[in-house]
């Protein structure tokens, strides 16, 4: 059969960067077939990996890489390179390791790719464009998908009601366009798309018969644009109940878990839960939380230095003025993670399209608010670009990855603040002046 047609982001470059920090941040797990491999390679203490632990451990029914005392895999050198690519090739590395930062999703009888924004190289778009990586993904692409991928189920628009892959096409056209609309901020454009959403959910089932998506589309785009243009939506401030939901899930995305810290058991567990119910109260000081090892690597200083202290309530009084490359960020981000079904389905949790965009929308207020955090650690009161780049990769780590965010309670909060009407007034309230 000849290879499926392989959709790709067109506004993203990516280059690995070499900063060691997905070898930190992620557990590999190995086939049997990579295990034998990576054991025919012989290596021995003279080459630089540990001796004093098995290079490959059991997991579960399977196996996973070994990691080195302060979290690094035991193959990461300390110049952050792998020493099995070093010695071997690209090639020889386990699928995972080649696989990140991409992530392939099926998309009716093709495939799309997506990025992880947890890799700095992707959140910066360093290196080479991803469509000039064709060759190298339709590679990776017959390695990872089943060959049955056509079959994937539908994707549920809402109340399990599934729309085909062509309504899909449809739907993500009029979005990329709607917020690809450089005419205004991005802020505007996400509220524009959160209202065609609010009133596509309330559209009666018949009347969005097969083949009429697109007009039904084109009646709510402009119901949309002429509720925003009468101002007032999304634009009072959110309830204390929203802002409470809102640093809950902010405090979900900031878990930093690594195969360290799960190995510390019951402390890792009582921090956590520490740290969620002060993010729950919204008082007194911010916990402190660790920042992923790729973050603090590439975003320097503020991120690796000694952070001041800093209460709930300056995050809340911090200026609004975004740094100028915030847009192209997340017109970036929000253009990656739709044309690669990176936010619905088995790829997120299950959630419908409805719930995965409006989660996806609220990284925006959240990303916002963690880089307030970020400068007022590093003594700032005004937010720097890498600010938001930071708290993106720290936040994005975790979105469609996490366990906890696969929760019911996480499931049901998008629910009850979509309910509440809170997420468009969340991306006002911390999107901007
Ligand atoms: S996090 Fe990105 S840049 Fe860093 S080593 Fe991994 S793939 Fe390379």
């Amino acid at each position: 059969m000849s290879d499926p047609n392989v959709l790709l982001p067109v506004q993203q470059n990516w280059s690995c960067h070499n900063c060691g920090g997905c070898c930190r941040e992620h557990q590999i797990n190995l086939s049997e077939d990579e295990k034998q491999r990576i054991e025919k390679q012989n290596w021995t203490v003279a080459q630089g990996v540990p001796g004093d632990r098995p290079l490959i451990v059991p997991l579960g029914a399977g196996w996973r890489l070994n990691h080195q005392d302060d979290g690094a895999c035991v193959f990461l050198d300390s110049g952050g390179l792998c020493r099995i690519h070093t010695r071997f090739g690209e090639p020889a590395k386990p699928l995972a390791c080649r696989l990140y930062p991409y992530a392939i999703h099926p998309a009716g009888n093709g495939l799309t790719v997506s990025l992880r924004f947890s890799c700095p190289s992707v959140v910066s778009s360093l290196g080479t464009r991803v469509t000039a990586q064709r060759e190298q993904l339709q590679s990776l692409c017959r390695e990872v998908v089943p060959a049955d991928f056509r079959n994937a189920e539908l994707p549920v628009l809402a109340n399990r009601r599934s729309v085909s892959w062509d309504e899909l096409r449809v739907l993500m056209a009029f979005l990329e366009r709607g917020l690809a609309d450089r005419s205004l901020p991005f802020q505007e454009r996400l509220l524009q798309t959160l209202a065609w959403f609010q009133f596509l959910e309330q559209v009666d089932g018949e009347m969005l018969q097969e083949n009429n998506l697109s007009e039904v589309m084109t009646i709510l785009v402009e119901a949309a644009r002429r509720a925003c243009d009468a101002g007032g939506y999304g634009t009072l401030p959110p309830s204390r109940t929203g802002r409470m939901m809102f640093r809950q899930l902010i405090a979900q995305l900031l878990r930093h878990d690594t195969q360290r810290s799960v190995l510390e058991g019951w402390k890792h567990r009582l921090r956590m839960l520490t740290s969620g119910l002060r993010f729950t109260s919204g008082r007194g000081l911010v916990p402190p939380l660790d920042d992923p090892a790729s973050v603090r690597t590439a975003f320097g200083e503020s991120a690796a230095g000694p952070h001041q202290p800093v209460s709930f309530a300056a995050v809340e009084a911090f200026g609004r003025e975004l740094p100028g490359e915030t847009d192209e960020l997340f017109e970036r981000y929000f253009h990656v993670k739709l044309q690669g079904n990176h936010f619905f389905g088995r790829a997120f949790y299950d959630y419908s399209l409805l719930d995965g965009f409006r989660t996806l929308a609220l990284m925006f207020p959240a990303t916002l608010w963690t880089a307030r955090l970020r400068a007022l650690q590093a003594g700032r009161d005004r937010l720097l670009a890498d600010d938001v780049r930071a708290a993106l990769a720290i936040l994005d780590h975790n979105l469609g990855y996490s366990p906890v965010l696969q929760l019911r309670s996480s499931r049901s909060r998008i629910r009850q603040l979509a309910v509440m009407q809170q997420i468009e007034r969340l991306c006002f309230h911390y999107g901007g002046e």
